[in-house]
């Protein structure tokens, strides 16, 4: 069997992504990249990029992109132009995401939870993550709902959860508090702490740039317009109050946008960022999309910027 890697590896050295990629440029397409964590520590929640992992990602990115700060996004013509983006401002940025951007003098902006940042508490989602990790419960129950936590599989059961709060989630904040205090006895989460205020300014001092990642961190599609409110006005407060800026991007938790998030959110904030796998035609909209899924390998990471992975993937086991 021909190993997922190799596959990959020779794809590049035929040429295929590159060709495509030529095509994508033709065409006035460019990417944002999405990453959320990298770290020497592995979880499998986050799959976090080990930091020579993410070394090499970068190395292959200025070979093919110019990269440029988001600040640009209005000026730039640059055929090769991409950006790049982190998410969740979790500690394992500040310890090695940053070091290795700034090493290469690549320009990135990073979205902010800010109620997490301003707790120093890690985002609900990988808070209960990390709980259910070490109990030894097999299940709970949140508004006489059961949910079955299978030890084997932690992540999945996770997922379930995290989308039942998905589904309205601020009326279903006091179920996840009560949850959190259930399991207030096993210690607070150990994985992906956040940054906090002085480190984040520190990273804008040298330049990277700051944007909101909503205050909550909820699925703001099924938000009530009061709602939507906090997340806009709260995040954007504590920026200001904390950072001294006035941030213009805002990136939606999970990618979860909805109409009724940019109509009212187009008064607060200039573009808004997505997450659904693609790149952007060129052009002056306010909502653009990323790439968020980065494979483990540039030459994986590469074929997906393009469009073209599912297509090699195809051949793997042939
Ligand atoms: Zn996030």
């Amino acid at each position: 069997m021909v190993g997922r890697k190799n596959i990959f590896y020779a794809s590049y050295r035929l040429g295929l992504p590159r060709l495509i990629h030529l095509y994508n440029q033709y065409r006035g397409y460019y990417p944002i990249l999405n990453f959320h964590r990298v770290s020497p520590v592995y979880d499998p929640f986050t799959e976090p990029l080990a930091p020579d992992t993410f070394s090499t990602i970068l190395r292959g990115l200025i070979k093919h992109y110019h990269i440029y700060p988001l600040r640009e996004l209005n000026h730039i013509s640059d055929p090769k132009a991409c950006y790049i983006t982190f998410d969740d401002a979790t500690i394992d940025f500040y310890q090695y995401a940053w070091p290795i951007l700034k090493q290469y003098h690549i320009p990135v902006t990073l979205f902010v939870p800010t109620h997490s940042v301003n707790e120093g508490e890690p985002i609900w989602n990988y808070k209960l993550f990390s709980l259910l990790l070490q109990t030894k419960s097999k299940s709970i129950t949140l508004n006489e709902q059961l949910f079955r936590i299978d030890p084997a599989n932690i992540l999945s059961s996770s997922l379930r959860i995290i989308s039942y709060f998905n589904e309205n989630p601020l009326a279903k904040k006091a179920a996840m508090d009560d949850l959190l205090r259930q399991f207030s006895s096993l210690g607070s989460a150990t994985v992906f702490r956040p940054m906090n205020w002085s480190q984040l300014k520190e990273v804008m001092e040298a330049g990277v740039e700051i944007g909101s990642h909503g205050h909550n961190h909820v699925w703001m599609e099924t938000l009530n317009e009061k709602e939507l409110m906090v997340e806009f006005v709260e995040s954007k407060r504590y920026i200001t109050a904390n950072l001294g800026i006035d941030p213009q991007w805002f990136a939606f938790p999970m990618g979860a946008a909805g109409t009724d998030a940019i109509r009212i959110g187009k008064e607060l904030y200039q573009r808004f960022f997505l997450a659904n796998g693609t790149m952007n035609q060129k052009g002056k909209n306010i909502v653009l999309d990323r790439v968020n899924q980065i494979d483990h390998d540039f030459h994986e990471t590469y074929h997906r910027i393009n469009g073209v992975h599912g297509f090699v993937s195809s051949f793997k086991f042939k």
